[in-house]
This record gives structure tokens, sequence and C-alpha cells, in this order.
């Protein structure tokens, strides 16, 4: 059963989201505090699918419990709950490493199937087995197998969201490909979020991959369309 951390801490909102994940068959830890979240999560780091970080909180904010979770594991799937107001939210917390943010108020279909989509991804990295597939391009070598991107040897970390586009890019080189179709890719056909989603973790891998983020050689701008991966070669 997928477990789920929930972090709010208006009660009304938090008891709406833990009853409608567990009738959704989530299993689900509940805080109200960030500090509490992080002690939850200390404990158990491997016990955890999924967490939703509610931003505003009276202590420690939800921007600061997604990083300390993002830097104790990278595997772990994180949604922010974003009240209306705070449209700089969403931009700042997948800045942070969080994979998905939504925007309260939200309806109970749309969270599912956040969170579904999430913990899909968070499975693929224990599910998938058999064929060792590994792909190559330039100093970059991706295990499909283990999802794991290797540049000249040295394993780079990434979010499941960035391994995700690091993959569809390795196996569409030299394609540009239009913001949209990289959206839909990653993020599903469902998916109703801004383009602007997929700006913000590129430029994340370009600084996690890129020798001079700035100046990228594998991540290339198609400018008004979207992104071209290249090996590098000048
Ligand atoms: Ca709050």
């Amino acid at each position: 059963m997928k477990r789920i951390l929930v972090l709010e801490d208006e009660d009304s909102i938090r008891e709406f989201v833990v009853l409608n994940l567990k009738r959704s068959g989530y299993e689900v830890v509940e805080v109200s505090t960030g500090e509490a979240a992080i002690d939850a999560f200390s404990k158990d780091p491997e016990g955890f699918d999924c967490a939703l970080l509610d931003i505003m909180l009276p202590g420690i904010d939800g921007f600061e419990v997604c990083r300390r979770l993002r830097q104790k594991s990278e595997k772990l799937g994180i949604i922010m709950l974003s009240a209306k107001s705070q449209e700089m939210d969403k931009v700042s917390s997948l800045m942070i490493g969080a994979d998905d943010y939504i925007t309260k108020p939200f309806s109970i279909s749309e969270l599912i199937a956040r969170v579904d989509a999430v913990c899909r991804r968070v499975g693929l990295t224990e599910l998938r087995s058999g064929d060792e597939n590994e792909l190559h391009s330039g100093p970059f070598t991706i295990n499909l197998k283990s999802r794991v991107v290797m540049k000249n040897g040295t394993p780079v970390n990434l979010t499941q969201v960035e391994y995700q586009i690091m993959e569809y890019f390795l196996k569409n080189q030299n394609t540009a490909l239009d913001r949209l179709s990289i959206l839909r890719h990653i993020w599903g056909e469902s998916y109703y979020g801004e383009e602007k989603i997929v700006d913000v973790n590129i430029r994340r891998i370009r600084m996690k991959i890129e020798d001079e983020p700035s100046n990228p050689r594998y991540i290339i701008t198609i400018w008004g369309y979207g992104y071209k991966w290249s090996a590098g070669s000048e």
C-alpha cells in the first residue's frame, strides 16, 4: 500500500484530504507542523511514497520542509499545496525540488489524480525490471532499469520528474521537442498546468548536468518552441 505524508495546519483541510486519500486506498500519516513532518519522515525515510506539503505554516514553512525532505530522498514524490494568492509559490516550490503543486481550493478528484501520478512515477523505480537497457549520449549514460543518469561515470542526483525528462531527451536525441509534448509526456495527457513547469524543470536539470548552466551544450533552447537534446559536440 502506498504511504502518504500529509502536512497541513488547517484541521478541516487536513481531515478532508486524509479521509479522501484513505478512501482511495492510501495509507496516510498526518502532521500539522513542518517540524513534525521532518520528524515523521526522518524516522522512516523509506516508508513514504509521496508527501503533500502545505506552504503557509506556523513554524518552518512548506518550502523549507520540501528542501529538507528532498535532501534526504530524491525518490520521494513531493506535491506542494499552494494558496491561490501565492502565484509565485508554484515556481519556487519546483525550484526547490517539488514534483508538482496543487492550488487551493482543489477538488478531490484533482488531488487524487495528482497523487496517483506522482506515486506511479515513484513506483516505476522499483517495478521496472528485466532488460538491462542503457542509453548513451556524449558523457551521459542512462540506465532505464535503475533510473540512474551518469555523467562521466558519476551519478547525477535527479528527482523523478527530472529523470523522466532526461529519459525523454535521450530517447529523442537531436529532435526538437515542444513544451507541450514534454508536458504531456511527463505529466500526462490530462495535465492542465502551465508549460512554465517544463522550463523550471529544465533550468534545474541544467544546473545539475551542464558544465556551464548559463551556456548549455546538452539541453538546447529552441526559442518560441521548446528544447532539443544534443550530445554536446560543437
Ligand atoms: Ca496553512
